[in-house]
């Protein structure tokens, strides 16, 4: 048998969790690593590997809360900005094979989170094939 990731036994109640919301379908919890003040999860309860296997309705509801906590960390924690991160595979960051989303808030101070996006636009890279290639599988 497959062995349960780390958010289905917190959502199982076998391992604690600082609890923020929960419903039917959606937990939201502190993550333990508070890369800054309020660093939040939110996860569907139903397992899915990640954003891009979880079902519309689901993600809308993970998405619904994820914004609501966002909204808390401007009104009420002080925060300055929110990013709202979903990380997909190991390549782009996922440790836990279960479905979440970061909420990040972000203050002005020195904090335990940086998101730097370099401008990566070359000759190389032809822009109409690529917008081209994508288009056509969506
Ligand atoms: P990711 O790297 O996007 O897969 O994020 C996984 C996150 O889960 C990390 O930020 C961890 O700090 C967090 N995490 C792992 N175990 C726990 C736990 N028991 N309680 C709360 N957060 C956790």
């Amino acid at each position: 048998m497959k062995e349960k990731d780390i958010f289905c036994r917190i959502i199982n109640g076998e391992i604690p969790c600082h609890k923020l919301y929960e419903d039917d379908d959606v937990l939201a919890f502190l993550d333990i690593s508070q890369v800054t003040r309020g660093h939040a999860l939110v996860i569907p309860k139903k397992h899915y590997d990640n954003f891009l296997s979880v079902p519309h309705e689901e993600m809308h509801k993970v998405m619904d809360v994820a914004q609501r906590i966002g909204q808390i960390a401007i009104k009420f924690l002080g925060a300055k900005g929110v990013n709202i991160l979903t990380n997909c595979y190991e390549a782009a960051g996922q440790t836990v094979n279960h479905f979440h989303v970061h909420v990040i808030p972000r203050y002005e101070d020195k904090e335990g989170f940086h998101l730097e996006m370099r401008n990566n636009s070359s000759e190389e890279l032809n822009l109409p094939a690529l917008a081209r290639e994508i288009k056509e599988n969506l």
